[in-house]
């Protein structure tokens, strides 16, 4: 008899050579051998995943997205099967696939596909054999047999997903750090680790750039209520709990800060200041499938304004392109870029019924003297952009000054 079914996902740092391939491998045996059913998820090996995507650019800057995602879902092959080897050793039945093989349909929508669906069965079978089932992270397939990519980090979602269509008992995402804290602990060694955290906390903050936990399979944990224990693949401490409640007497208004350097600033100078043409530009950037962050319009008093506004540094050649042509049209200036820029950000859910959070939040920039350069708020964060070398220092000012650290 099973003692239930865990879905475990190792992320590109547990598997990062032979050692850690060994330690994942005596880590999934352990539970095999107190009687779990086990689904694996792994990442590709260390930093992979970027590595292709250099040799790619080297190769075509503009390369299609069809063919990078044929590129980047074969670093996820390659744990996997050194996965299943490395448990045969332990004397244990394994068996890796990749998302096409074990049916992880998705859109056409390359390089950050959506799941459509997942076909269980192969996975239900080999679980039934007693076998440990290994399936690569981060990729899927359409019903036209392409392979598609989930977006970065996107093995989370895999794991996620197989989580909530298998109705595993458990998900465990290890990773190299001991949980989520309030910070990132590699810029503030004095950053907490959180017992237990909100899907929308957690949701917020990977959206605003905590790269410990993808925000697509937030969402989908969120919307699926799968409850997620975030944990060290070097250590058996127990981690942090994704949840959808956290039993406060009183929510904290701020628990964690995070930092995004992958974003750049894009900047439309002498705009015309009439109806219409925000909607053109920001139209056409859509349309060209370019993802905007903040954005932000100067005051006129000349008829003309300068328009700024943000996109991921993965974005930002199309955008200028798009933005250079349409500038072009509606008769604007020069289009200026400025890649040295960080979003520093504020979360917490007790900050909807707390005045004096975002004042608090400027000021403690303002004393070490770090300029704003644009501001976005949502319900439970606050962002600002800053010139990037301040970007660790404001960090760990924030951190400390809304009582934060350890
Ligand atoms: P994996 O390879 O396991 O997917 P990632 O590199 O994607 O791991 O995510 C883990 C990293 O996320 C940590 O090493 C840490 O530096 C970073 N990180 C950023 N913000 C946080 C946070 N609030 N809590 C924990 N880790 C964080
Ligand atoms: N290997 C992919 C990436 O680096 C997916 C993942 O690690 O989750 O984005
Ligand atoms: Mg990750």
């Amino acid at each position: 008899m099973s003692k239930g079914l865990i879905v475990q996902k190792f992320g590109g740092s547990s598997v990062a050579n032979v050692e850690r391939i060994q330690n994942v491998a005596r880590r999934v045996a352990d539970y095999k051998r107190k009687g779990y059913d086990l689904v694996v998820v792994v990442s590709a090996l260390g930093d992979t995943t970027d590595e292709l995507i250099e040799l790619a650019h080297k190769i075509n800057t503009e390369p299609s997205e069809r063919e990078m995602d044929m590129l980047l879902s074969t670093g996820e092959q390659i744990s996997v099967a050194l996965l299943a080897m490395a448990i045969h050793k332990l004397g244990f039945e394994a068996i890796s696939f990749t998302g096409a093989q074990v049916g992880i349909i998705t859109d056409t929508a390359h390089t950050r596909a959506r799941i459509i669906r997942i076909n269980t069965e192969k996975i239900k079978e080999e679980l039934k054999k007693g076998r440990i089932v290994i399936v690569a992270g981060f990729q899927g397939v359409t019903l036209n047999q392409d392979i598609t990519t989930l977006g970065r980090g996107g093995s989370d979602l895999t794991a996620v997903a197989l989580s909530k269509e298998l109705c595993a008992d458990e998900c465990e995402i290890y990773t190299d750090v001991d949980g989520i804290y309030t910070t990132d602990p590699r810029i503030e060694p004095k950053a907490r680790k959180i017992k237990e955290i909100t899907f929308d906390e957690m949701l917020e903050m990977a959206s605003l750039g905590a790269q410990v936990m993808q925000a697509r399979s937030i969402e989908v944990a969120k919307k699926f209520n799968v409850a997620i224990h975030v944990r060290s693949s070097f250590s058996t401490n127990r981690g942090t709990m994704i949840i959808q409640e956290v039993k406060r007497m009183e929510n904290v208004v701020v628990s964690a800060v995070t930092l995004n350097k992958n974003e750049s600033k894009v900047t439309i100078c002498d705009v015309p200041d009439k109806p219409g043409i925000a909607a053109k530009i920001f139209g056409q950037l859509a349309e060209s499938g370019v993802n905007v962050d903040m954005i932000v319009q100067n005051v006129s008093h000349t008829r003309h304004t300068d328009i700024s506004f943000t996109v991921s540094k993965s974005d930002l050649n199309k955008a200028l392109k798009v933005t250079r042509a349409v500038g072009k049209a509606i008769g604007a200036g020069e289009v200026l870029q400025d890649e040295d820029i960080a979003r520093v950000s504020i979360v917490g859910v007790g900050m909807k019924s707390h005045p004096g959070v975002a004042a608090k939040m400027f000021q403690v920039l303002a004393q070490n003297k770090i300029n704003i350069e644009m501001i976005s708020t949502s319900d439970i964060s606050i962002s600002c952009i800053i010139q990037k070398k301040f970007a660790e220092n404001a960090v760990r000012a924030l951190h400390d000054k809304f009582g934060l650290a350890k």
